[in-house]
């Protein structure tokens, strides 16, 4: 078995590729190479330039050759997917922390992809389903039959309630994307907690909605309703607590 520690070795250099990934998927980009210039003038690139966290931090945050500033993108995806590796390292070890991490950085993928275009890109959520009902035969939690019950009624009762929405308000309020989010949770935590994930993504959503909405419009329009704001990140968040604390809480 692999050391556990290798895990936080590796969490920033998946960090950069999950980087790449949230700027390329959305863009419909090819992810298969790595960054591989300086987006500013064009340099290629190399080994010293792409290790993560630290070739920022050496570099003060700007290109080595044209001195442009590069952004905290990446230093941030790949510090986050550090977080998520530290933060599953708390409860887990061995098998159980590599499969946590998959499934963290899968979240964190899709909650910032979900953040910046309304977009749960069916490339993440379709293979973290598989793997949730992969991680549930190899750690025998939740039981397997619970784990694809659980990702089949994630994902009707969110099309349920989109369809019921959509008759009610004559409009879309939840994407397909929400539902198969919801088919995530399920593989990953068994259909009884579902209910948990539900509830948990909505506060979160509320919280969220609260704290980013404006104080005021004064052009006359009608503010942003809940329904135009992603819920993406909402239910990650809310998936990813109740796959780790649930099991403490009796879930
Ligand atoms: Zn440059």
């Amino acid at each position: 078995m692999v050391p556990d520690w290798v895990v936080y070795l590796l969490a920033p250099f998946i960090g950069s590729f999950l980087g790449v990934l949230i700027r390329r998927l959305p863009a419909d980009l090819p992810v298969g190479n790595a960054r591989s210039r300086c987006d500013h003038c064009g340099t290629p690139l190399g080994p010293r330039d792409l290790v993560p966290l630290l070739s920022w931090l050496l570099a003060r945050g700007r290109c080595r050759h044209c001195g442009a500033p590069i952004g905290e993108f990446y230093p941030l995806v790949e510090l986050a997917a550090l977080a998520v590796a530290v933060w599953a390292g708390t409860l887990d070890a061995g098998a159980a922390l590599w499969l946590d991490c998959l499934l963290g950085w899968g979240l964190l993928t899709l909650a910032w992809i979900d953040a910046e275009h309304l977009l749960l890109p069916d490339v993440l959520t379709l293979p973290l389903i598989l793997a949730g009902l992969g991680a549930a035969w190899l750690l025998e939690w939740p039981p397997i039959v619970d784990a694809a019950a659980g990702a089949a009624v994630g994902y009707l009762v969110f099309r349920l309630v989109a369809l019921v929405y959509r008759r009610v308000r004559g409009r879309d309020g939840l994407g397909g994307g929400d539902a198969k989010l919801l088919a995530v949770a399920g593989a990953w935590i068994g259909w009884q907690g579902l209910g948990d994930v539900v509830l948990g993504a909505a506060l979160a959503g509320i919280l969220w909605f609260v704290a980013t909405r404006p104080a005021s419009r004064d052009d006359g329009r009608p503010m942003a309703g809940p329904a135009e704001l992603p819920f993406g990140p909402a239910l990650a968040i809310a998936i990813w607590l109740v796959r780790l604390y649930g099991p403490f809480l009796g879930l």
